[in-house]
């Protein structure tokens, strides 16, 4: 079953058609990855399923029903999580304090002062978000300020950010852009771990080795348009995906 349906999307910016007649469907249970150059328009159909953009046209359906119109926070809380290309974090901040404002955000629908303030509530709170930081292997760093992160653990916190709203949906734009080969090879195994209990993903990614690593379907964007959609061992041949890249990065 398709947890996202995608359908006949447009999107404009001025003269600049960046999304162009877009279709996809990811099913539920899989990571299916998002491919193609610079500017094919990635990132801003990303930023339509989680309420960021509104297509001009088309529709997005997830688990059946229409995000388009919906506020970021409502698709959130439809169950919908994205890792942005750039990690947004509290850099000011605690680990464990960056994981717990999620978790209470995901308890209690919205903030509130007084469930904030309560002690009970916030040891749950607490643990969920060490469970969280665990997860992502920093729970060593809980105490830790956020700014005082490499840029590998930053995005790792960001994960344990959204993994710890329990999406069902992850979307991840870029997870291992500007890494050493190292920590992106610990981020392909941490995607894996968490792909294997079942969590849908999409991923955004320049990497191949990271795409092949993780993706069971890949959809090619290039001038805004889904050139084609095929399982990854069908894709690397391909004269319409080799075309689209000439000039810019290599499969
Ligand atoms: P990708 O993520 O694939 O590199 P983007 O989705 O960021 O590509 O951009 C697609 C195209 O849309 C690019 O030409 C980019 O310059 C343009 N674009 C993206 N966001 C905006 C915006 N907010 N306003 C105007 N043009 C934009
Ligand atoms: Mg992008």
């Amino acid at each position: 079953m398709s947890i996202l349906s995608v359908t006949g999307v447009n999107k404009r910016f001025g003269g600049l058609k960046a999304l162009d007649d877009v279709n996809l469907n990811v099913e539920e249970g899989t990571v299916h990855a998002i491919i193609g150059p610079n500017g094919a328009g990635k990132s801003t159909l990303l930023n339509c399923f989680v309420g960021r953009l509104t297509p001009d046209t088309g529709t997005v359906l997830f688990n059946e029903k229409s995000l388009i119109g919906l506020a970021p926070h409502e698709i959130n809380q439809a169950g919908v999580s994205r890792v942005f290309q750039t990690p947004e974090i509290f850099s000011d901040l605690s680990l464990l304090e960056n994981v717990m404002i999620p978790a209470f955000a995901k308890s209690n629908g919205a903030f509130s002062l007084n469930a904030w303030q309560s002690v009970e509530g916030q040891t749950s709170i607490n643990e969920e978000a060490l469970e969280g930081l665990k997860d992502v292997g920093l729970d060593s760093k809980a105490t830790m300020l956020a700014s005082q992160l490499s840029r590998g653990d930053k995005r790792r916190l960001e994960l344990a950010m959204c993994l710890v709203q329990k999406p069902k949906l992850l979307l991840l734009d870029e997870p291992t852009a500007g890494m050493a080969r190292a920590d992106t090879n610990n981020t392909i195994d941490l995607l894996k771990k968490i792909s294997g209990r079942g969590l849908t993903m999409v991923v955004i990614e320049h990497d191949m080795h990271v795409v092949f690593s993780l993706a069971q379907k890949i959809s090619v964007l290039a001038q805004g348009h889904v050139i084609v959609e095929d399982r990854p061992e069908n894709i690397k041949g391909n004269p319409k995906v080799q075309e689209a890249y000439l000039g810019g990065a290599h499969l």
